[in-house]
């Protein structure tokens, strides 16, 4: 799908580790990238910045994903700057910590509004906007096999994100658009690393029996194979690239 015209990739999340590795890497398989972020807009242009240094088109946008009109309007800069969009990659999330018990009703809203209605926001409107022949990949957590202490909302969210997927690749029949998940281990990016001791590191580094962290190219690798010619057949799927973190 690449070898023609332009493509455009839509990455949320790209001003953070995982968002701004997948949006490097497909600015190198040759699509024009629109890179989203909420707050770091330093980071997002960095990102930018690196794509148009090596050649290739990238725009910074600004917009919460929990907000439709600011969703609506991320896709519109697609539109205006690249022609459309092809491939949507929403790896924009949170992930703050709490046991159930504490019954923190501020901190559980706030996930589900970033990691849930953000997903649902964003694949709407992917769901709208991409090109036939496209691909929609959001980001899911391999966590969710684990049901670790305090990881209440955030697995709440993803759950809700996997269940997402799988209807909206049946919705899209007919379309030739495939939606997919990806499911990380845990990650070096500040997602995973804040708030958590050196100990604590370097024990669920040794979880997977690859015995070390994600980095944020592997799970690039993966949503590139999702996004390329070689990931067409794969539809509804999750994928939990995780180095055996099971
Ligand atoms: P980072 O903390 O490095 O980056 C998070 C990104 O999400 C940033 O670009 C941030 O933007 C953006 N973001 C946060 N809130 C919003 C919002 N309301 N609207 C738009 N963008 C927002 O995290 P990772 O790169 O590690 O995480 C990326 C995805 O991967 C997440 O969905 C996460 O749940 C998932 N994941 C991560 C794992 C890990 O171990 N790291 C493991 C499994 C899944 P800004 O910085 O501009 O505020």
């Amino acid at each position: 799908m690449l070898k023609e015209a332009l493509k455009t990739a839509i990455v949320t999340g790209a001003s953070g580790g995982i968002g701004g590795a997948v949006a490097l890497r497909l600015a190198r398989d040759g699509f024009a990238v629109v890179a989203n972020y909420a707050g770091r807009s330093d980071a997002a242009n960095a990102v930018v910045n690196e794509i148009i240094a090596g050649g290739g088109k990238a725009i910074a946008v600004n917009a919460d994903v929990a907000d439709a009109q600011a969703v609506a309007d991320l896709f519109a800069a697609a539109k205006s700057t690249f022609g459309g969009c092809d491939v949507v990659v929403h790896c924009a999330g949170i992930m703050p910590l709490g046991q159930i018990a504490d019954g923190d009703l501020a901190l559980f809203d706030k996930v589900i509004a970033v990691n849930l209605r953000g997903t649902y926001v964003v694949l709407a409107q992917a769901a709208r906007d991409v090109a036939p022949g496209g691909r929609i990949i959001a980001l899911s957590s391999s966590v969710l096999a684990k049901s670790f202490p305090g990881y209440g909302p955030y697995i709440a969210s993803k759950a809700g994100v996997e269940g997402l997927v799988h209807v909206l690749a049946n919705e899209l029949r007919g379309r030739n658009i495939t939606v997919n998940a990806v499911a990380p281990g845990p990650v070096a990016t500040p997602l995973f690393l804040s708030g958590k001791t050196q100990a604590q590191i370097d024990e669920l580094a040794k979880v997977p029996p690859l015995q070390r962290l994600g980095q944020p190219d592997d799970i690039a690798h993966v949503v590139s194979f999702l996004a390329g010619p070689d990931g067409a057949w794969m539809n509804s799927q999750v994928l939990r690239a995780n180095g055996g973190f099971a």
